[in-house]
């Protein structure tokens, strides 16, 4: 992959010429300083892909410092994202809302907020859940790119970049940032983010159900080498119901669905 992106590179500075490279190289040691075209976020020091480039990925541009690809529609439900693609930096939801469930966090957090549709649709599956003696609680929703990198730099300094990225994103890659993504727990648990919640009542439920609400787990199990993560029964990510259905259907992963492997 490392390859593929190196001569994409390559191919575009070409494409670009000089100038360009001189662009990126003052941009790397100025602030990220955004600026919006159309309806979509460039950040400076961005190199933009070709046209045909854009169409087939939904790519804005390439940073060519962490050479992770930029997604042009942070505002798709079906925005991907992973340890290759990540959010334009400065992006943040414009209609997060408190889903009306049961939270572990204290009142006023963002960490209780999703979009608008994601959190509707939260609600009704909390709602199901509740009728089938299933007792969910919402512990980790939205999260900034700035609480990102809080949370990402404190795992490498304790853990080490590679063992950290394993289980933590890089800032700008979290699903999280998205406002599309919930994870869940339960009192069988103590309310943890473990993978025994796939043992529960509860993570079976979700494994059965979530997708008629639009969501899907998707960190699944035997799916690390394609997703890049380590199996996450607990976290949640609203697709819509009708990709959400086609991917439990099928047993697919996005990455599988977009055809782009970690
Ligand atoms: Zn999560």
């Amino acid at each position: 992959m490392k390859l593929l992106i190196t001569t994409t590179l390559i191919t575009l500075v070409f494409l670009n010429g000089c100038q360009q490279i001189q662009q990126d190289d003052t941009a790397k040691h100025a602030d990220m300083v955004s600026q919006k075209r159309g309806s979509v976020l460039i950040e400076k020091g961005i190199v933009e892909l070709s046209d045909e480039q854009d169409h087939d990925k939904n790519v804005a541009g390439i940073d060519p410092e962490t050479e992770l690809y930029v997604v042009d529609n942070p505002d798709s439900i079906e925005v991907y994202v992973n340890k290759q693609r990540r959010l334009p930096e400065g992006y943040e939801p414009d209609d997060l809302v408190e889903p009306d469930v049961e939270h572990l966090s204290q009142q006023g957090v963002n960490r209780r907020l999703l979009r608008q549709e994601a959190a509707e649709a939260l609600e009704l599956l909390f709602e199901q859940a509740d009728e089938q003696g299933i007792d969910l609680v919402a512990v980790s929703g939205y999260r900034s790119y700035e609480r990102q990198k809080t949370i990402y730099q404190s795992n490498v300094a304790n853990k080490g970049q590679e063992e950290a990225d394993r289980f933590s994103a890089q800032p700008g890659t979290s699903e999280h940032q998205t406002g599309l993504a919930m994870d869940v727990s339960a009192a069988s648990v103590s309310f943890l983010l473990d993978q025994a919640f796939d043992q529960t009542d509860e993570g079976s439920w979700l494994v059965e159900h979530a997708h008629q609400f639009g969501f899907v787990i998707r960190y699944p199990e035997g799916k690390t080498d394609i997703t890049g993560y380590e199996f996450e029964p607990w976290h949640l990510r609203y697709l819509g119901e009708e990709l959400a259905t086609h991917l439990y259907e099928e047993d697919l992963t996005l990455e599988e669905y977009f055809g782009y492997h970690y």
